[in-house]
């Protein structure tokens, strides 16, 4: 219950689904957090959920200034600054390539890729000067593998992956690790829409039969990941995309594969004659 013990962190997108869970986690292994989103209300609640060991303040991710005022208000509260959680995301532009508005496209870049370049570019200078932190940044398997997400989804969660791996690559000797994690799908607000609990039960079975482990992500899958990364348990874990999708991404099992192409069961194994 003390693997954070002293820290501080602040996280964004922290009103709700995997930000709100690692909110919750960090402060019962011992952090104090400041819980950051767009959404004034959400995240007041959440922050007072943590007592005294949270405090909320506003932050658009898109927007530098907001960013780099919340680090400012956690390190003059707190002291210290030792996790940077760039969580904060949506679902971006939709459609066809030829449909996505020029605007749009900005405003998904400046939401998913700039959110946690600003992040990490003012989290970096307070933890140099520290000499430790870890900076974690929600990409996706998106990231990871085109196809199942809109176009500016995957390509910036791609970014995100390769902007982790080149801070990285800056800030090891400086004593502050960089790293990412790849969820697969979770139950969230963002992969399922507001639903009533009933619709969100039905959302788990559809998307939980496809997952090899058997189940959707919850919000605490990712939350335990991000705990990982934060702690002093992956001290020499930087420059990583830590992989949580219950084995989505490595691939399509061999029965299902061979169901796929017979329409019945596993093939047999072929046995050349004599053997
Ligand atoms: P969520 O909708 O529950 O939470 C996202 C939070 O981000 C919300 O509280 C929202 O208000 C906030 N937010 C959105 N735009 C913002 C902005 N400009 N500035 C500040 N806050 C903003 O969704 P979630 O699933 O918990 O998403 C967290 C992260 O996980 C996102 O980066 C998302 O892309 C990523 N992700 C989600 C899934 C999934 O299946 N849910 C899979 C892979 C990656």
């Amino acid at each position: 219950m003390d693997r954070l013990d002293g820290k501080v962190a602040v996280i964004t997108g922290a009103a709700s689904g995997m930000g709100a869970a690692t909110a919750r986690l960090f402060v019962s292994e011992g952090a104090r957090v400041l819980v950051t989103d767009m959404d004034d209300e959400k995240g007041q609640n959440i922050a007072e959920e943590l007592g005294d060991d949270g405090d909320f303040f506003h932050v658009d991710v898109s927007r530098e200034e907001d960013v780099a005022s919340a680090i400012v208000h956690a390190t003059s509260t707190w002291g210290r600054l030792d996790v940077m959680f760039n969580n904060a995301g949506f679902g971006g532009a939709r459609g066809p390539i030829e449909s996505i508005s020029e605007d749009d496209f900005d405003l998904t870049v400046d939401v998913l890729l700039k959110g946690v370049f600003f992040g990490m570019k003012h989290a970096a200078p307070v933890m140099k000067e520290q000499g430790s932190g870890s900076i974690i940044s929600t990409a996706s398997v998106a990231g990871l593998q085109a196809g199942e997400s809109p176009h500016l989804y995957t390509a910036t969660k791609a970014a995100v992956i390769h902007l982790t791996k080149s801070v990285a690559l800056e800030l090891g000797q400086e004593g502050v690790r960089v790293n990412a994690i790849c969820p697969g799908v979770v139950a969230t607000p963002l992969a399922h829409g507001p639903l009533d609990e009933e619709r969100r039960e039905k959302f788990r079975d559809r998307f939980g039969r496809h997952q090899p482990i058997g189940r959707v992500g919850e919000p605490e899958d990712i939350a335990q990941a991000a705990l990982f990364l934060a702690s002093d348990d992956s001290t020499f874990i930087t420059g990583t995309a830590m992989v949580v999708d219950g084995g989505a991404n490595s691939g399509r099992a061999w029965h299902r594969q061979s169901e796929l192409m017979t329409g019945q069961g596993p093939i047999k194994l072929y046995r050349p004659e004599g053997r």
